[in-house]
């Protein structure tokens, strides 16, 4: 799944948007300095020659984790990198199946949530999808196939397009899907062409979360929908400024691991989006029901065959594998949201 970049300078941003102004932190750390550096506007060209820098450091080491740990993940998981959705205190120990069962379920909840599976008519309206942050394709082949359409699936990592054209061709769907390396900050669409814009945990590699926000918006054709399903740290209370100290720490270490900018929460996603004008804009916090999954991950890595083929793997899925637990503690104790954050484009 993810890993990381030895994070090193902190950018922070603001950002208004119409309901009310925030301030979202962007966090990376350069391997060559483990201070932290505070760039503000006031620094000018400095501060954004300096983001610049940690966001193509990022983007490089984004690819190179995927390249590295692609083949693993499906090795022991399949072709879908992200959590399945459970039923809430389930403490049924799942075979492999009942996993992959979970993961396909996520994405059927994540439509049914948004809308596009509840209306037939909207649902018959969906011919062309993109995939923002496309792992090795699997929503993109399962989602062509349930809707007819034709799917693009974007990610930073070659190795990850290669893979996921090989198996759209494998499964007779290369007419239908494809893939290509892209930017999902800087996406190579026109305007409006997608009516439905999909991105399965990717948004946590974003380092600029108004720029995501913004091409997903300009990609999404009018009456179209975008699913944004993404780890988020807790929504803020009023008064708050920032997550406790401990709260950073945790995700600092998971960020250094994972090659994650700063997070963000799902009330900041909701700003964002309120900001376009978009309609039916909800989101809902799914962590309990995703609950059982890095506990499963954890117990498949410690496995004779996933010890060896972590091994084999690499050092950057070694440090995968000694972060999960982080992921569970954050979840635990509720500094880390699983979210999904949906809306409409106006016709
Ligand atoms: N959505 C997939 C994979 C999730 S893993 C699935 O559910 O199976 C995260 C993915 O986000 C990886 O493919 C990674 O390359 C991609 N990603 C991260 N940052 C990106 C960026 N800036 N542009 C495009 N893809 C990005």
């Amino acid at each position: 799944m993810k890993a990381a970049l030895a994070p090193s300078s902190l950018t922070s941003l603001s950002y208004r948007t119409n309901s009310s102004s925030f301030r979202s932190s962007l966090l990376f750390r350069s391997p060559s300095s483990s201070a932290s550096m505070t760039t503000t506007t006031t620094r000018g060209n400095v501060a954004v020659a300096a983001a610049a820098t940690s966001t193509e450091a990022l983007r490089k080491g984004i690819a190179e984790f995927y390249n590295e740990t692609s083949g693993l993940w499906e090795e022991i998981w399949g072709d879908h990198m992200h959590h399945g959705f459970y039923d809430p205190d389930s403490s049924v120990q799942l075979s492999d199946s009942g996993h992959r069962e979970a993961q396909i379920r996520m994405i059927e909840e994540s439509l049914r949530f948004a809308g596009v599976t509840t209306d037939e008519e909207e649902e018959k309206n969906i011919k062309k999808i993109v995939d923002v942050g496309c792992g090795i394709g699997g929503s993109s082949r399962y989602l062509a196939s349930k809707f007819g359409a034709e799917s693009i699936g974007i990610t930073l990592s070659p190795v990850q397009a290669n893979r996921a054209n090989d198996l759209a061709a494998a499964q007779s769907l290369a007419h239908k899907v494809s893939f290509q390396v892209a930017d999902a900050l800087d996406q190579p669409f026109e305007d409006g062409k997608f009516d439905l814009v999909w991105s399965m945990e990717s948004g946590e590699h974003m380092p600029d979360k108004a720029k995501f926000v913004n091409e997903l918006v300009r990609v999404v054709a009018p009456g179209g929908r975008i699913i944004i399903v993404t780890w988020c740290h807790r929504n803020l209370s009023a008064g708050e400024k920032a997550l406790q100290p401990w709260e950073q720490n945790l995700l600092d270490k998971i960020c250094k691991t994972f090659y994650l900018p700063a997070w963000c929460s799902t009330d900041d996603y909701v700003h964002l989006l309120q900001s376009h004008s978009l309609q039916d804009i909800k989101c809902a916090d799914w962590s309990e029901n995703v609950a059982p999954f890095w506990p499963a991950v954890i117990r498949t890595a410690l496995t004779w065959k996933g010890l060896v083929s972590l091994l084999r793997s690499g050092m950057k899925s070694i440090k995968g594998a000694l972060t999960m637990p982080l992921m569970i503690e954050g979840y635990k104790k509720g500094v880390i949201k699983f979210g999904i954050i949906t809306c409409r484009k106006p016709l």
